[in-house]
């Protein structure tokens, strides 16, 4: 592993243009735009500092297996890739700070029509599609409701409309997506936001490197330095 590169993962749109700011307070300005370049890897303005895009549920991936030494993703994301590896917060990666981007909630939503409180008072079953299951199946269970979850991987709003399921289990942001759907939001599961995650081993060889940025992120968002 070099120890004079940094590469740091991240995914188009909002995470990326959100995260643009923090890096500009770090000193690191990004030198192709993802709207434009095709590329994967974009350079910066350091030389030894390159970011690369990933898909967002990628991104915990790559920081732990050595791909990136760093990256930003939702909690929604981190706490999906840790059930499925095992089902512990542990995947080997640090979380030291909360970016406080790209913020938005998890939710419960049905149709308009669809009597939920009633639903969970009888005791019913629940149809509940989602690509969240971890998050969707701890809730649910710390509630006492039996639920069937059906896993997608997009367009969850469609399931109720179609049958497919009595509930959905998504991220809401402005909410007019549901709104579009007529589902409402009947629960709120909890908010999200992206953190910055890195990997251990990155920290222990290129702290110099990794530090002073932690500490740049840390200064731009008003929190105290992290201290690993
Ligand atoms: P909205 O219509 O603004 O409530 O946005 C809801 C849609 O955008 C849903 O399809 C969500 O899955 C998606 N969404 C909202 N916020 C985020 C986020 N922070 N990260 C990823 N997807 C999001």
């Amino acid at each position: 592993m070099s120890t004079d590169t940094l590469t740091l993962a991240l995914s188009k749109g909002r995470i990326f243009d959100e995260t643009l700011p923090l890096l500009r307070a770090a000193g690191i300005e990004v030198l192709e735009d993802p709207q434009t370049s095709r590329k994967l890897i974009l350079p910066t303005n350091r030389p030894g500092v390159r970011v690369v895009l990933v898909r967002a549920t990628d991104v915990p991936t790559y920081v732990e297996h050595g791909g990136a030494d760093l990256g930003v993703c939702g909690k929604d994301t981190l706490i999906e890739h840790a059930a499925a590896w095992g089902g512990s917060a542990h995947v080997g990666l640090y979380e030291p700070l909360d970016l406080g981007i790209a913020r938005c909630r998890m939710s419960v939503a049905v149709p308009a029509e669809f009597d939920y409180v009633r639903a969970v008072h009888q005791g019913a079953r629940l149809r509940v599609a989602t690509k969240y299951v971890a998050i969707a199946r701890e809730f649910f269970a710390a509630k006492g409701v039996h639920v069937d979850l059906i896993k997608l991987y997009g367009s969850m709003e469609l399931a109720p409309l179609t049958g497919l399921a009595d509930a959905i289990v998504d991220l809401v942001s402005t909410g007019n997506t549901l709104k579009a759907n007529r589902l409402v939001e009947v629960e709120r599961i909890m908010d999200i936001s992206s953190r910055l995650v890195v990997r251990p081993a990155s920290l222990k060889v290129k702290g110099a490197l990794i530090r002073p940025l932690l500490d740049a992120f840390a200064q731009a968002l008003g929190h105290a330095a992290p201290q690993p």
